[in-house]
């Protein structure tokens, strides 16, 4: 049975940055389970279809090629229907719609199949809002990270100005108070922490003393 270390929390807790400096560390694979969402999220933009209807969003999912490249440091490069959408799934249309499409529970079935066979293929670093509770439940480590919804929203401000998008503190954290809302009340594997996970609050935290705290819980479960 392949390790895998379960990533979940809200965004802009800082999830991406330290689940990939953990594979780093460990050789795993980084499966950044968000890009998915918002792959199927792009061609539903890009297609005009209706974000209430569901069949329209499951057959969306169902028959979008969706690639992971499994690198580490550089981060997960993108691919849908074998054209590179890396930069293009991180624009604001997208975040302000992603919630939506991944509330629809056929979408969530489709992705988390595709997920469930990655998690079974090799050790991963797999970060998320539903790792631990539903695609990985017997997960050998379980981390829900958080954060502030100010600090939350800077981080992720500030990596978006390096992607070269532009949008002011106050949008970013409407935006993510917005998401996390539909996040956290969708009827299907809402965001929530595992009962067995262990919560770390990163709002005071350097990424490096996330990152040790995590190799540790490593080293502990590995004996
Ligand atoms: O992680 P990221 O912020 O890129 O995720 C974008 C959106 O995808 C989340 O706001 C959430 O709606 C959805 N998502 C999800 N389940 C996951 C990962 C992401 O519902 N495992």
């Amino acid at each position: 049975m392949p390790f895998c270390i379960a990533i979940d929390g809200p965004a802009g807790a800082g999830k991406s940055t330290v689940a990939k400096i953990v594979a780093e560390r460990l050789n795993y694979i980084y499966i950044d389970t968000g890009a998915m969402y918002r792959a199927v999220t792009l061609r539903a933009l890009q297609r005009y279809v209706n974000l209430e209807d569901e069949q329209a969003l499951t057959d969306l999912a169902a028959s979008t090629r969706i690639e992971l490249s499994a690198g580490y440091n550089e981060g997960t490069r993108v691919f849908m229907d074998g054209k590179e959408v890396s930069l293009a799934i991180r624009a604001p249309e997208v975040s302000r719609s992603v919630s939506l499409v991944a509330r629809v529970p056929g979408v969530r079935k489709e992705l988390v199949n595709q997920q469930r066979r990655m998690a079974r293929s090799s050790n991963v670093v797999m970060e998320g809002r539903d790792v631990g509770t539903v695609i990985v439940p017997d997960a050998q480590i379980k981390v829900f990270l958080t954060a502030s919804a100010n600090e939350r929203a800077k981080r992720r401000l500030k990596d978006l100005a390096g992607q070269g998008f532009k949008i002011t503190l106050g949008d970013m954290i409407e935006e993510i108070n917005e998401r996390d809302k539909l996040d956290s009340s969708r009827a299907v594997a809402p965001l929530v922490p595992a009962p067995d996970a262990k919560v770390i609050d990163s709002s005071k935290m350097q990424t490096h003393d996330v990152v040790e705290l995590i190799l540790e819980l490593v080293r502990r479960r590995s004996g």
